[in-house]
């Protein structure tokens, strides 16, 4: 291997104090999947966790064109000017690429990009969901342990990445485009119920009439949704920005202060991140689990073996899985705390 890691605890205190290449480096760690960088990587999170330092995590998403680089660029320069740490992390689980445009792509943010209250990694190519769950989310347990003070959690509108985003945010937000006709643009119903805030960008220019109209249509869907017992009256809100322009963003950014500070007041925040992190809990068993199915050597055979009893008709198959269990709850113990 190239550069040798520095040990854990001088990367620990480099990411704690909010240098950005060990940071970047951390991340590098926790995106390997080799058992030992697994390890040191847990060990890593565990140590930073001790420091309970909290970002606002904002979830955004937004189909490819709608203009979530541009949005981010502006959004984070603003945020920046106010005195902000912003950090910026993409998801995209299928791949890099997604209808032309590189999420989290540095020379499509430029000036954030430059910026030394700025942290921008793009996203990795792995290609199942569970792994870009797991990396996303102990990425930014690492950029709240640097002291980033936002991190923009960037998405696609496609598939399940979304929801998945949707999940580890603290405020989850949609970006649309302005759209003719009276059409809601095939949101689906799941994801407006997701969304804290809806942001119609490209108000601006010949389009500015538009998205007027596509904003005022969005905000009455979004009257006719159920209330959420974790928003105030409201929310969820449609606003228009344009991230050219400039127009709404500062708004934007308000209503989101308002809203978190309304959870946190009203204990939602904190109930929300410990269900999140109780749900994670519980995936990283269940992947645990499954990668001892396939992955480990011993239970590969017996499956091999059973399977073929079961082929074979001298087994049934009910009977064949719960040996297989039986052996799997014989393992050794996870560990447990004291
Ligand atoms: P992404 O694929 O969602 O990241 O979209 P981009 O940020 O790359 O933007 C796609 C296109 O829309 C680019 O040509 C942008 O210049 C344009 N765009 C983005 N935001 C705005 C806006 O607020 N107003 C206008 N008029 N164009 C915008």
């Amino acid at each position: 291997r190239k550069a040798r890691l520095p040990d854990l605890d001088t990367l620990a205190d480099r990411v704690a104090a909010g240098e950005r290449r060990a940071l970047a480096r951390a991340i590098t760690l926790i995106e390997s999947t080799r058992p030992e960088d697994r390890a040191l990587s847990t060990a890593l999170l565990q140590k930073l966790s001790g420091l309970k330092r909290q970002a606002l995590r904002i979830g955004l998403s937004g189909t490819p064109g709608v203009g979530k680089s541009t949005f981010i660029e502006a959004f984070g320069i603003a945020l920046i000017d106010a005195g902000l740490k912003v950090a910026v992390l993409a998801v995209d689980p299928s791949s890099t690429r997604t209808g032309g445009s590189i999420l989290g792509d540095k020379t499509r943010m430029e000036r954030l990009s430059r910026a030394p209250e700025a942290f921008i990694r793009p996203s990795p190519s792995l290609s199942h969901l569970g792994g870009v769950s797991r990396r996303t989310r102990e990425a930014v347990a690492l950029v709240e342990a640097a002291g980033f003070d936002v991190v923009l959690i960037e998405t696609v509108g496609v598939g399940q990445s979304e929801t998945m985003v949707a999940e580890m945010s603290d405020l989850f937000v949609l970006l649309l485009a302005p759209a003719g006709g009276d059409e809601l643009q095939g949101v689906k119903r799941g994801i407006m119920e997701t969304a804290d805030l809806i942001l119609v960008n490209k108000a601006d220019g010949d389009l500015k009439s538009t998205a007027t109209r596509t904003c005022a249509d969005y905000a009455g869907a979004l009257r006719l949704l159920r209330k959420r017992p974790e928003d105030p009256e409201g929310f969820p809100k449609a606003l228009m920005v344009s991230a050219v322009t400039g127009l709404g963003l500062e708004q934007a950014w308000s209503e989101m202060q308002a809203l978190a500070k309304w959870r946190q007041a009203e204990g939602h925040w904190d109930a929300r991140r410990a269900a999140q992190a109780r749900g994670w809990f519980e995936a990283e068993v269940r992947a645990g689990l499954l990668a001892r199915l396939t992955e480990d050597t011993a239970t590969r055979t017996a499956m091999d073996r059973l399977g073929a009893d079961v082929a074979a008709g001298k087994l049934t198959a009910s009977q064949a899985a719960e040996n297989i269990l039986e052996t799997l709850g014989a393992a050794p113990a996870l560990e447990t705390d004291p």
